[in-house]
């Protein structure tokens, strides 16, 4: 048993079989760990996505004997259908903008016809979809490969709680059983479908169905213009389809600051993507090889196809939470306290299936947390306002802590600085004209307490203003670093530079 044992007694659980899985050569058992301490913890955690396999890694590392229980793939959606594979998309999206804009720098391409936009550049989407769901694959094979390094326990099934210490999964070779001491439920969300759109995966597509395409939708059609559907508009739209956006809203992205949704709205119009603001989708209907979307109002819309991305459905349905004890709220997400608690004893939730904040980042910290407290490591409740998270459109727009919003209705006092990016050299140099960099600061102190940077990589450049709100730095400490010339983050220190001293400034 090795001398870790030492004084403890081993006791033998269950036997062992081998099952199949998808990432070639990695072990799975269909059983958990075939010997077990006595004294461990035993965590058992239902959903291999961020919320649930980061914490099986810490539940692991804390000495605990954790149990991970995943229906389809390791990595959850977030790896599997949403953020990775979007990302991957995304990717060569920005290339193609990249080309685009590249004729403005004095680049010229083949035999360019002048009226080609895309440089002589043809998109071959079905080359474009293979390798982003074979990179989703492999990013998935790679945290499989990770938590069994880690000996956490993997079962592939879908699993139920009977009880708030009893977890059943159904698995390929029957139901087994599994006690815990600790269940942590991360089982996700999936997307909300329309009464009258419903998806058939040829035209009327979930995001996660849009990486069957092998060709170019000639028109697509987005319902919803929060961040799933102003991404994938800005991404189809630079891959050179013809993109129409519904929002129900006065504006895209309504949840984001205002002034950077306005310069996201702008650059879509100016590209050539039609924008319906204050239109709300009522049905979307396949005809032959056309999608008609007829909204609220009466007008209809035709495409060659539609994406629905009006928002995700937490997965928490039939899986035994209520009786459990487990409190939902009236949307069916679960309740938690800030250190990932539900209202049953012992039973955990983290990420989307919480509804906290859905995002990655957010899922896989509610996932740790709750590992450190079961586990008794000094642990600090989630902190919502030093999450910072970007929409990934062209361009991205990033944000931290406390918005434009919250100061100008008077919840926060603070003063807010903007500064566009037209007047950045690095930014002139790279042809990049939308965007602009700002911080918000508390009045008296100086203390950066938000920040939002819309422009290229918009994501990488939110750090420092990030690192600033964490560590609650005051913007005279931010402007006394050295900035590289040119950079992009030269304008942040700028921004901290002309928020130095006290008033108010807007
Ligand atoms: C299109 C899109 C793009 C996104 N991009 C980003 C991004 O760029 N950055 C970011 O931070 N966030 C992004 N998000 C959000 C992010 O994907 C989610 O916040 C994240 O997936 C939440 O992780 P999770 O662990 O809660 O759930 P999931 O990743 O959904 O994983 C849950 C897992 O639980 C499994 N499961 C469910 N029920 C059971 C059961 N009964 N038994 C066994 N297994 C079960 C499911 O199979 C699934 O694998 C994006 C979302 C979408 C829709």
């Amino acid at each position: 048993m090795g001398a870790a044992a030492g004084h403890l007694a081993w006791i033998k659980i269950a036997s062992v079989r081998r099952v199949q899985h998808s990432c070639p050569g990695y072990r799975v058992w269909a059983a958990a760990a075939r010997w077990k301490n006595a004294e461990m913890t035993r965590v058992v955690i239902i959903g291999g996505g961020p919320g649930g396999y980061e914490a099986a890694l810490v539940g692991s590392q804390l000495g605990g004997e954790v149990t991970l229980i995943e229906n389809d793939g390791v990595g959850g959606s977030a790896v599997l259908t949403d953020c990775v594979p979007s990302k991957t998309l995304i990717a060569t999206a920005e290339v193609m903008t990249d080309v685009r804009q590249s004729a403005d720098l004095g680049l010229r391409f083949g035999l360019q016809d002048q009226a080609d936009v895309n440089g002589g550049v043809r998109v071959d989407l079905a080359a474009v979809n293979r390798r982003v769901v074979d990179l989703a694959k492999r990013q998935s094979c790679d945290i499989t490969e990770r938590v069994q390094r880690e000996n956490v326990n993997l079962v592939v099934g879908k699993a139920r709680l009977d009880g708030p210490d009893l977890v059943i999964a159904e698995t390929a070779d029957g139901e087994l059983s599994f006690p815990a001491d600790m269940i942590l439920v991360a089982t996700g969300a999936h997307p909300r479908e329309l009464p009258e759109a419903k998806p058939d995966g040829e035209r009327i597509l979930t995001w996660t169905q849009l990486y069957g395409l092998t060709a170019l939708p000639q028109r697509l059609i987005v319902v919803g213009s929060g961040v799933t559907g102003a991404e994938f508009a800005s991404a189809y739209d630079a891959l050179g389809c013809d993109v129409v956006l519904i929002s129900s809203r006065d504006r895209v992205l309504p949840g984001e600051d205002a002034e950077a949704a306005q310069v996201l709205e702008d650059v879509f119009t100016r590209r050539g993507m039609t924008v319906l603001p204050r239109s709300r989708a009522l049905s979307v209907k396949r005809d032959g090889d056309q999608v008609i979307v007829t909204l609220t109002d009466g007008r209809t819309m035709t495409g060659s196809h539609c994406l629905l991305a009006v928002g995700s459905l937490p997965s928490t349905a039939g899986i035994g939470l209520e009786e459990a004890g487990v409190i939902l709220n009236q949307d069916g997400f679960i309740e938690v306290d800030r250190v990932s608690r539900t209202s049953a004893r012992g039973v955990y939730a983290a990420g989307d299936c919480t509804g906290v904040l859905m995002l990655a980042s957010v899922a896989a910290m509610q996932g740790r947390i709750a590992m450190w407290h079961t586990l008794g490591e000094h642990v600090s409740p989630l902190d919502l306002k030093t999450v910072s998270s970007t929409v990934f459109t062209a361009p991205e727009i990033a944000t931290v802590g406390v918005s434009q919003k919250q100061v100008e209705s008077g919840e926060v006092p603070a003063r807010v600085m903007t500064l566009p990016l037209r007047g950045n050299a690095r930014a002139k140099m790279q042809g990049s004209r939308d965007g602009f960099v700002k911080l918000i600061c508390r009045n008296v102190t100086g203390i950066v307490i938000g920040g939002v940077v819309v422009a290229p990589r918009a994501s990488e450049l939110i750090f420092p203003v990030a690192i600033a709100v964490a560590q609650r730095l005051t913007v005279d400490q931010v402007s006394e670093s050295f900035t590289v010339y040119p950079s992009m983050t030269g304008s942040i220190a700028e921004a901290a530079r002309r928020l130095h001293g006290t008033g108010m400034i807007s």
